[in-house]
């Protein structure tokens, strides 16, 4: 558990409620997607069946071998069929009559369900039944990115465990350190994770993403010349993909920071894009500070547009014409006709 990255509270409590022997019934592991929940839940499940009982996970006794291949039979993994819910029979005959059960081995019978908020009202009402009186060996560990769609009377049975985001020093050493990431790039992927070190991750072995960051520079780069051609190549990229959206999104925001920030304080060391040095150089004595805030702030619309639903490709082609219309100052007060082809 030591090895886990941040959360030293949350991994002080999990360890000393194993050393006195003062592990809950029920917990409930909360924080965004990538924050680490799976791992802390895991690592716990870990440190609570070990043999040893050190409040870490030794990793070779057998019961922290047989955790590590997934193996072990009193840490139950909860799983379900539908992608977004989990139904009262999935709860009913994974838990509520399997922790009737006595553990096989061990002292505890540990159950975790991740995403636990996709538990449907039903399927939550029958686990209260077994939170409210749950045998003496059994734990169960919720996990969930959103806590409010659990009823009131889950949480009030639960310790809750929350999993903050990371400073950016600590995913930023994780990359380069552990994951032998390119210095440059890990700047890039820090300030995109924004502290959440399952996301960093994921950008990396993202292999669209950085088809994606091509793009978004490409747009900005020829926002004077924006064609209808490239916006729908655009959109046919980025169609319907919640997480290419984002993160093509989040490029877009990251880089007019950076050529605000090179204009105000004309520094290169904070740049996430520091291999685009010389375009940001040349950006930023284009673009008026009001220009970029206002390109800012169409993106951030457009992330607002994106999450209600409202048209993709509509939002997409909007968000250029909104970028180039604050960037690209024209005396006459009219934009520049946008070019076919
Ligand atoms: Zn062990």
């Amino acid at each position: 558990m030591n090895k886990l990255l941040g959360q030293e509270n949350v991994k002080q409590r999990l360890k000393s409620s194993v050393i006195n022997r003062n592990v809950s019934h029920a917990c409930i592991f909360e924080g965004e997607d990538g924050s680490g929940k799976k791992t802390f839940s895991e690592a716990y499940s870990m440190a609570i069946q070990c043999e040893k009982g050190t409040g870490e996970p030794c990793m070779e006794c057998p019961s922290c071998i047989k955790a590590l291949s997934r193996n072990h039979p009193d840490i139950i993994h909860v799983i379900h069929e539908r992608p977004n819910s989990i139904g009262v029979s999935e709860i009913r005959d994974q838990v509520v009559s399997d922790v009737m059960i006595k553990p096989y081995s061990s002292q505890y019978k540990i159950y975790i369900i991740a995403e636990a908020e996709k538990m449907t009202a039903e399927a939550q009402n029958a686990l209260l039944k077994t939170l409210e009186e749950p045998p003496s060996y059994a734990v169960i560990m919720l996990l969930t990115n959103n806590i409010l769609n659990l009823l009131p009377t889950i949480i009030s049975r639960c310790v809750r465990f929350r999993l903050n985001p990371l400073d950016s020093g600590t995913v930023n050493r994780y990359l380069t350190e552990e994951l032998n990431v390119d210095r440059y790039q890990a700047e890039m992927y820090t300030a995109l994770a924004r502290g959440n070190l399952g996301r960093a991750k994921s950008l990396i072995g993202d292999e669209s993403f950085n088809a994606i960051k091509d793009e978004a520079s490409r747009l900005v780069k020829n926002i004077r010349e924006l064609k209808m051609s490239r916006l729908s190549a655009l959109v046919k990229l980025l169609d319907k993909n919640r997480v290419a959206a984002g993160n093509f999104l989040d490029i877009l925001l990251l880089w007019f920071r950076d050529v605000l920030m090179f204009k105000v304080t004309g520094l290169t060391d904070e740049l996430a894009f520091k291999e685009e040095v010389s375009e940001i150089k040349s950006e930023a004595s284009d673009y008026s500070c009001e220009g970029l805030n206002k390109a800012i702030e169409a993106v951030e619309e457009a992330r607002k547009r994106l999450n209600a639903n409202v048209n993709f490709e509509m939002t997409i082609q909007l968000l250029a014409f909104e970028i180039r219309s604050s960037l690209i100052n024209d005396p006459q007060g009219k934009s520049p006709a946008v070019q076919e082809k």
